[in-house]
């Protein structure tokens, strides 16, 4: 503690003061395209726990949802937050530097999860989204 992270290209960071929650993967098709991968890795932040420590000016935001969005590197692309109406909800665990303290401890929608797409580890798994 406190946790940083930042962009590919470097000039969006932030940093975290509490430890991250809800740490978990989701395999829909949505979320394949939003992270461009096999899936979100993805964790949520304490509320005021969060802040933007440079590039603030330089993100783009895309609303999904009514009330929530994703932003990103203008320059780079990378995705680094969730937002719900407009404050940061979560943040994606691959544009943490170093440890996040926390591991994947569920994945979502492996009934819609990618045909190449192996999922490890021991984490429970849900075929949608938990009741
Ligand atoms: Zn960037
Ligand atoms: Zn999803």
């Amino acid at each position: 503690m406190p946790l940083t992270g930042s962009c590919f290209c470097g000039q969006v960071t932030y940093c975290i003061t509490a430890p991250l929650r809800a740490a978990r993967s989701c395999h829909c098709s949505r979320c394949r395209k939003a992270f461009s991968g096999a899936g979100s890795a993805y964790a949520e932040v304490e509320p005021g726990s969060f802040a933007w420590k440079s590039g603030a000016d330089n993100l783009s935001g895309y609303e999904s949802t009514p009330g929530w969005g994703l932003c990103f590197c203008r320059t780079c692309g990378t995705t680094l937050c969730g937002t719900h109406d407009g404050e940061v909800h979560g943040v994606t665990l691959g544009t943490i530097d170093g440890d996040p303290g926390v591991t994947i401890g569920m994945h979502l929608f492996v009934g819609s999860k990618a045909p190449w797409d192996h999922i490890g580890g021991d984490a429970r798994q849900f075929e949608g989204f938990p009741e």
